[in-house]
Parts: structure tokens; sequence; C-alpha cells
């Protein structure tokens, strides 16, 4: 496969390229091969990114709805019609095994564009009657909105972004993370291939200091954010200097709670979903699973068995089912958090080494006897390293499950269905599953609360996220004033 793309770029409809700008190695996560290179995007590239954004968007915002989702729902087709190059091009730019990335990425943005699609000709303000009088409001776009990116779903991002965004007519610019800048090239392409007027949707490249120079750029009028609570923070603070909308999708330490009346193989297979899927990077992960007394030490026998069953290893073989992590960085960073778990006195169960193979790859890893405390127990890894931690009562369980300035996600599983509400009632997080984990569909709002996030995405909550209302007050009779 052809994985350098035709320019680093993609603004006002086509490819464009600027070598003045610092090249980024694209590195194939398997192997440590340079797949591609692209540069980073100069203040002359943003400039003409933000000059097409705004001078186009107008003219999408007029068109109706029916017609801005036509043309969302071919993209979407075009998606699925072409999901195994995607996911290909999927696979080189994060490491994730083709047995996901067929299945999550090109197919979940489809799923989005598809959803927001359907919506877009739905969207309408409300008639408030006062006597005589009345009040309508008109559901506005917001003008030119930023999205920017993390590594672990750079097509499902950009699509999660690009398609509420558009779908309200607002114009975009997205800006992949440094590490995988490939898929959202792709999805620009397709998007224009389905008839998307030239600038409403726009790809630049770049580290983080392009990701800053747009969130302050007062034509900038909403920012979202798919990254870690550190890089949230400083996005948010330099959108709130322009009083700029903002999405904010952050990181987490999402608590699993495995009561002893679960279904073992089910809450096993929620543990692998929730902490080894596209080799733990995840950002609603449930990587603290806290497992009742009573049923600890038989969870930990299972599971260990069943990790035996991962396959790891080239990651475009179907039969792979755990791939390498995105990056050397990334690798190492889990692999300090193993020594971590190590040096304070977690029991390791399974895994804990760097494989002895080119490219990325680490085992899947699980320590228990984890204490509240610990590092691993309370700092984001974002790498397949699991804490098992006992627990004997359910109030004292929960208030240690919300004991973390997180909220993404948190899952409970149990086969009292009393037990499974309140437990989804008390958890402090944005996203909460009972007797299943991760799933993320497009109709259902997902995001974070506590330092997790702002805002929400996919289903009918974005739309309040990329649009605002504007009251008009109608007078039937004359106006009268005191003088
Ligand atoms: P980072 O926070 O490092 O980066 C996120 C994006 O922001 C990148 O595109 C980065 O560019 C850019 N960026 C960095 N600094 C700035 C800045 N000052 N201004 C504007 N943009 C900036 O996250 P990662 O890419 O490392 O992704 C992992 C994190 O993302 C994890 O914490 C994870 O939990 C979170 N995440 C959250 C999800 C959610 O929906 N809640 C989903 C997926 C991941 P560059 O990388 O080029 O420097």
């Amino acid at each position: 496969m052809q994985t350098q793309p035709k320019a680093s770029h993609f603004i006002d409809g086509r490819y464009v390229e600027d070598t003045a700008g610092a090249p980024i190695e694209v590195i194939y996560p398997a192997t440590g091969e340079v797949i591609a290179t692209v540069h980073a995007a100069t203040p002359a590239i943003t400039e003409q990114a933000i000059v097409a954004a705004t001078r186009a968007q107008g003219a999408w915002a007029a068109l109706t709805g029916t017609e801005r989702g036509r043309i969302l729902r071919r993209a979407s087709d075009i998606l699925r019609e072409r999901n195994h190059d995607l996911s290909v091009l999927e696979t080189y730019d994060t490491g994730k095994p083709y047995q996901e990335t067929s299945v999550a990425d090109a197919t979940s943005g489809a799923d989005a564009l598809e959803f927001f699609g359907g919506m877009a000709a739905t969207l309408t303000g409300e008639h408030i009657q006062l006597g005589e009088d009345w009040v309508y409001t008109r559901r506005e776009p917001l003008g030119l909105c930023v999205g920017i990116g993390a590594w672990n779903y750079p097509t499902q991002i950009a699509c999660w972004k690009g398609a509420p965004a558009l779908a309200c007519g607002n114009a975009m610019i997205f800006k992949p993370s440094e590490t995988t800048p490939l898929c959202a090239l792709k999805v620009a392409e397709i998007l224009h291939e389905a008839g998307l007027p030239a600038g409403i949707y726009n790809v630049v490249q770049g580290r983080g200091d392009v990701g800053a120079s747009l969130v302050t750029d007062p034509r900038v009028d909403k920012v979202s954010l798919t990254g870690s609570v550190p890089t949230g923070r400083k996005v948010y603070a330099a959108a709130a200097a322009g009083i700029k909308h903002v999405t904010m999708e952050l990181g987490g330490k999402s608590p699993m709670i495995v009561f002893d009346d679960a279904d073992i193989e089910s809450a096993i297979s929620g543990a692998i979903m929730g902490n080894f899927y596209s080799s733990g990077q995840v950002c609603s992960n449930g990587t603290r699973v806290f497992v009742h007394r009573a049923i600890k030490e038989a969870f930990l026998t299972r599971l260990a068995e069943r990790l035996e069953g991962a396959v790891i290893g080239d990651p475009m073989d179907p039969a792979t089912s755990f791939g390498p992590m995105v990056s050397e960085n990334q690798m190492n960073i889990a692999l300090s958090y193993i020594e971590k778990g190590k040096a304070e006195g977690a029991r390791l169960v399974y895994g804990g080494a760097k494989l002895d193979r080119e490219g990325f790859f680490m085992q899947p890893t699980v320590f228990a006897d984890v204490t509240d405390d610990m590092v691993i127990a309370r700092e984001e890894i974002f790498g397949p390293v699991m804490a098992v931690l006992d627990f004997d009562d359910e109030d004292d369980v929960l208030a240690r499950a919300n004991d973390t300035e997180f909220g993404l996600a948190a899952g409970v599983f149990t086969r009292d269905l009393a037990r499974a509400h309140r437990i989804a009632a008390g958890f402090e997080a944005g996203t909460c599953y009972i007797n299943t984990y991760n799933d993320a569909p497009v109709e259902a709002p997902f995001g974070g609360s506590k330092n997790s996030g702002v805002g929400r995405e996919n289903s009918k909550a974005a739309i309040e996220h990329y649009t605002q209302l504007k009251s008009v007050y109608v007078r039937m009779g004359t106006l009268e004033a005191p003088f």
C-alpha cells in the first residue's frame, strides 16, 4: 500500500504541501520503519486553512440540512466501501491489529457521518408563544471549529468531530496528532469526493504549537480536543481567553467493579476489552478493576488462562488480536509504570515485559493486590497494564471507585439488577456500563465528568456543542415607552 500521502495538508478541497514546515516521520509501530514523512504546517499554511474555511462556511450553512446531510451520508457510504484499505492505513498509522481496525475505525467514522448526516435535516429552533407576541429560536452554526486529535483513533476522531460540526453548518480545521497524521487526510479526501464544498473540512499537520496557534486565532469559534488532561488544561485556558466554545475529551483512570455474583466470564471479557483492546491505548479503559475478595483468585486464574489466548504479532495478520504500542515513547512510558508497580509492591500476575522482536511490542500485563494509593492505581498509563484491587463492601468500593480526579467511564458487573443501577447512579463518570464495557455507539452521548472533560460527543447531545441558539422576539402590536 502507498502510505506516503500526496501532500501533508488538505486545504480548500485539495492537497497542499509546504516543505518549509518541520518534517514529521510516520513510523509503523510493528517494525519501527518510516512509512511516510509529512511537514508541520507553517503559519502560511494555517492562514490558508483559516481563510478557506471562513470564506466557505456561510454558503455551507445556507444549504438546507437535507442537502448537507446527503453529502455526509454519501461520504459514509464511501468509507464503508473502502473499509479494507482504510483499515490497513489505520493499522500502519497506529499499529492496531487489522482485526480491530477493520471493525472499529472507518466503520465508526462512517456511523458518525451517517448518523449526523441523517440528523442534519432535523435541526430546528422552537416557537415560544407569549400571548399575542412570540419568540422563535434559530439553531445556528458556531462558524469555524478546530478539531485536535489524539493518536489512538485517528479516523474515528476525525469523523466524530467533523460529522456533527459539518451537519450543523460549521467549517472545520482538523489537526491530527503528529504521531498518526495519515488517516484524517483520507477522511478529507472522501468528504470532498462525496461532494463537500472546498474549504469546509481541512486537515493541517503539526505538533502542539500548530494546535495552539489555531486555538488562539480570533477567527476560530470552537475547539474540540481529544487528548490528555494536561493538554486539555492548556487548550481550555487558551480557548477561554477568546471566550470560545469547547469540547474536551480527556483522559481517565476508570473503575470497573466485579461483584461476587457476576458472570465471571463476562466480567473477564469486560476487563480484557477494557484494558487490552488497542494495546490498552483507549481513554475510557477500566484500568482499576475492583474484584470482590470472594472471587479474586478465581478471577485472576481464569484471566491469566484467557490472556494466553492473545495472539501477539503482525498486526496485518487477521488472526492477530494484540498489536504493538503506537510509539517507542508510549511503550517506554507503560514499561516504566510496570517498574513502579513492582517497586510499590503490587503482585505481577501476568506479563510485564517488552517483547524481544522488532517494533514496539510489550505483553498485556496484570497486577494484583494493588492498593488505592499506588501510582499504577492513580495515574493514567495509556498502555496494557491492568490493576486489580480487592474489596468486600459495596459502599466502600463505590467511594474508592470515585476517589479520583478523573470521571470518564465506569463499569459494574453483577447479576443483581437493583445493585447495578444503584452503582451506576453513584458513579462520578460520564459514561457508565452495566455488564459490558467500552461500547461507544454513535447514538449514545460519550464524554467525561470531573477532569476528564466537558461536553459530549456523539448522539443528539453533540448538536448542542456545535450550534448556538438565537432568540428572536416578535411584537405584534405597537410598542410603548415611559417617555
Ligand atoms: P496529547 O494530550 O499529548 O495530545 C492531544 C493533541 O493535542 C495532539 O494532537 C497534540 O499534538 C495536541 N496538542 C498538544 N499540546 C497542545 C497545545 N498546547 N495546544 C493545542 N494542541 C496541543 O494526547 P495524546 O495524543 O498523547 O493522546 C493520549 C491522551 O488522549 C490520553 O490521555 C487519552 O486518555 C486521551 N484520549 C481521550 C479520549 C476521550 O475521548 N476522552 C479518547 C482518546 C484519547 P501533538 O501530538 O502533535 O503534540
